[in-house]
């Protein structure tokens, strides 16, 4: 076979996988659709990632933490959940816990570029970039890739970490869940005039939501979700006129706003595989979950899953089994499915509770919140998914 792993995909997970098998003596091929350039230095694209602080912990293990650039890490203190024009808040307070943060906010360029400069230096992965996979295939002895270039590759074990639209997935035969939410997320970055104390906001409005994420004192990630019919609406506002809308409708929290970056648009839409593995092949980060934003739990899934299943293609390599060993890649795929599929369902109820305004969904939404602040354990419930340490 040309190499003992083939991962498709050099997002955070794909690259993630590759760096947590570090010194396993495992030869891997990355295969990447986007040129090695925009891989090295990538662009900020208006992601700023809460990070658990299991992430946090991964990430110092996998010695991509230590890369990050100064400056880069914005401790997040306090969430608030806010509902409505109401002032009243669900809260959420580290300092409760008698923690520094609840989670940490990192650009996700700055993650990328981390990831990408830490598994540049490991000798045996080989780089394929500014290549496409356009075939999958695998029977009981290997598993192969076809590139656009026509090149076939083998190995025991393809992972795909090729994004929520995974094409691989389809072509392996693993059926997902879809919700298409019909709305757009338009992110970027704001200064403003009062410093944000660390407080992250998420507020549920009529007809649309925004969040507001501290990543300095006076500059915020701003988050504005959009019914797909206004998206060019707003994105063709005047930056000043955009920036004004958002401190409207925060109420002149932090006072006056002014864009502080390029505004992005993503297409909210969520995706969940039926299982995480077939014949000698795996999925991991998107490809295997993609989350709504609101919850904020994508990326951190991403990175536990890939380390789930790089725990177990260590042990496999160490007694010289099959890293493409039925049983190894079953309980993989079930112990990360029970972890994803409960926060996969229990998002996008939220979701669907907070973005229906029909009066009864107001009512209820009111109680949710209400009894979530009364209900001790619910909270310390939730404080304990972004701050505990190990999974
Ligand atoms: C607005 C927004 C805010 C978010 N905020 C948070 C947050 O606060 N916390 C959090 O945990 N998560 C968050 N997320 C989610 C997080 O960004 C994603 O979960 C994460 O980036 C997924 O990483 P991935 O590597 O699985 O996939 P991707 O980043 O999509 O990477 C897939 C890679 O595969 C490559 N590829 C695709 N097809 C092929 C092919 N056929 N051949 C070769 N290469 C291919 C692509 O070029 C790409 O590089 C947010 C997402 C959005 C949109």
């Amino acid at each position: 076979m040309d190499t003992d792993l083939i991962i498709i995909g050099a997002g955070p997970a794909g690259l993630g996988l590759a760096r947590s098998l570090d010194g396993s003596g495992l030869r891997i091929h990355l295969i990447e659709a986007q040129p090695e350039g925009a891989l090295a230095d990538p662009a900020f694209d208006g992601r700023d990632i809460a990070l658990t602080h299991r992430s946090v912990r991964l990430l110092q293990d996998m010695g991509v933490w230590a890369r990050l650039p100064p400056g880069a890490v914005g401790p997040l203190r306090e969430a608030r959940v806010l509902d409505g024009r109401s002032s009243w808040f669900l809260g959420f307070d580290a300092r409760r816990e008698r923690l520094e943060a609840l989670g940490y906010l990192v650009s996700n360029h700055h993650i990328r570029r981390a990831l990408y400069e830490a598994v540049r230096q490991q000798p045996d992965v080989h780089w394929r970039c500014a290549r496409r996979v356009t075939a999958v295939h695998s029977d009981r002895q290997q598993a192969s890739v076809t590139l656009d270039d026509g090149q076939r590759l083998t190995a025991p074990l393809v992972v795909a970490a090729d994004s929520r639209y995974s094409r691989s997935r389809q072509q392996m035969g693993i059926p997902a869940r879809a919700r298409d939410f019909g709305r757009v997320a338009i992110v970027g970055r704001m200064r403003h005039e009062r410093p944000n104390e660390g407080v992250a906001y998420e507020c549920f409005q009529y007809g649309q939501t925004l969040a507001v994420l501290p990543v300095a004192p006076f500059e915020s990630s701003i988050v504005t979700t959009v019914p797909a019919s206004r998206v060019d609406e707003v994105m063709a506002m005047a930056p000043a006129d955009y920036a004004a809308e958002v401190a409207e409708r925060f109420g002149h929290r932090l006072g006056e706003m002014e864009i502080g970056s390029e505004r992005f648009r993503y297409p909210l839409v969520g995706v969940h595989a039926d299982r995480f593995a077939a014949q000698r092949f795996a999925l991991v980060g998107d490809a295997a979950v993609g989350m709504h934003p609101v919850t904020a739990h994508g990326f951190n899934l991403g990175l536990s899953g890939q380390a789930r299943l790089a725990r177990r293609l260590r042990a496999a390599a160490e007694r010289g089994g099959d890293l493409g060993d039925a049983a190894l890649l079953q309980a993989y795929s079930r112990e990360h499915r029970r972890e994803t599929l409960p926060l996969y369902l229990g998002t996008n109820g939220i979701v669907r509770l907070f973005t229906d305004d029909s009066p009864p969904a107001r009512l209820l939404r009111k109680g949710v919140l209400r009894l979530s602040d009364r209900l001790p354990p619910v909270k310390w419930a939730i404080t304990r998914k972004l701050t505990a340490v190990h999974g």
